[in-house]
């Protein structure tokens, strides 16, 4: 007899703007998953069981086998922990971990306990991201400069824990920039120097300049968080074969002589997908680098305090 296969069971955790605007439509959109129950201190999904935190959701015997991260990285260590300890498979908002020691704390704990640690980029999902990994392989890579201004107060309304320590600042979205970079660029990106401009009375950066470099190549970053108007993230390769430009997140790529190609957006339904391979496999996927990145420009980064700063 063919055993029919079950959906996994996933309690979603931190009910907020990504796991409205990309979790919840991804998982609908996913029959190997099913949404059986939510954990947010304040919020409610409709028609899903709630909890108030990850732990009482785990001991709520809903029958979980996995959860999904997305409250802010500060705080996520103790909620993937529990989540680990109890057996479940666990998936992690970018950046993974408010620090690069707990993220590889988690990595070791999901080994030892045999579970799926999913160290999600979403950024990397962008269509245009592996094209333009293939294009660049093989090729002289000789200057990359990022482009990452963004409007806070446009995709972050009154998120008041991103300006705190831990909350990463400028580097919530930069990071996204680096988790392209680490993917599609040959040679390891190393930093080398970076500055930060930090709101009076704020624990993390309104923008940030970063120095890089991947091999031979010069990698830089111009990081603003009070753009408004047109938002820009972009990058830029010069190659030997001349420049490849990526747009919006990585959804375009322009290659030399070429017109602009872009595809629909998938990027949560396709981390959805690697999340149930991943559990089908017992792997799991961490890659800390872009995490690295910004570690090292808080370590030797020069920090300039400014104006206030108020949503
Ligand atoms: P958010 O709107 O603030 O949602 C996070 C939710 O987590 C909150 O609504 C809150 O719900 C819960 N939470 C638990 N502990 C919290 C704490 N100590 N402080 C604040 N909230 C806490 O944030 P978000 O924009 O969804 O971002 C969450 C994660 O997704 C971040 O790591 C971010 O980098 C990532 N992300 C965001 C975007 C975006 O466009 N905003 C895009 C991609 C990825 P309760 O109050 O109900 O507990």
């Amino acid at each position: 007899m063919i055993e029919v296969s079950q959906a996994i069971r996933l309690g979603l955790v931190g009910i907020g703007k990504i796991a409205r605007d990309q979790h919840l439509p991804a998982l609908a959109g996913e029959p190997r998953f099913a949404l059986a129950a939510a954990a947010s201190r304040n919020a409610k999904v409709d028609g899903v069981p709630g909890y108030h935190d990850v732990e009482a959701m785990i001991a709520g015997g809903e029958g979980l086998e996995a959860v999904s991260l997305c409250t802010p990285p500060e705080g996520r260590y103790a909620q993937a922990a529990a989540a680990i300890e109890a057996g479940l498979h666990v998936m992690l908002e970018k950046p993974p971990a408010a620090t690069v020691s707990e993220i590889a704390a988690l990595e070791a704990k999901a080994r030892a306990a045999g579970v799926t640690l999913f160290a999600t980029w979403h950024s990397r999902e962008a269509a245009a991201v592996e094209p333009a990994r293939q294009w660049l392989a093989g090729k002289r890579i000789d200057a990359v400069r990022i482009v990452w201004r963004e409007d806070i107060r446009r995709w972050h309304p009154g998120q008041e824990w991103i300006l705190a320590a831990g909350g990463f600042g400028v580097f919530d979205p930069a990071i996204n920039a680096l988790s392209i970079a680490t993917r599609i660029l040959p040679e390891p990106l190393i930093l080398e120097n970076a500055w930060m401009d930090v709101p009076e009375g704020r624990g993390a950066p309104l923008a940030a300049g970063l120095t890089m470099r991947s091999g031979e190549a010069s990698v830089t970053a111009d990081l603003d968080f009070l753009q408004t108007g047109d938002q820009t993230w972009d990058i830029e390769i010069d190659t030997d074969a001349g420049m490849l430009r990526l747009g919006l997140g990585g959804s375009v790529i322009t290659l030399p002589g070429e017109a602009p190609q872009k595809a629909p957006d998938r990027e949560y339904s396709r981390l959805y997908a690697r999340f149930a391979e991943l559990i089908a496999a017992g792997e799991s996927d961490v890659d800390m680098r872009p995490l690295q990145i910004v570690a090292d420009a808080f370590l030797v980064g020069d920090r300039r305090t400014t104006a206030p700063f108020e949503f």
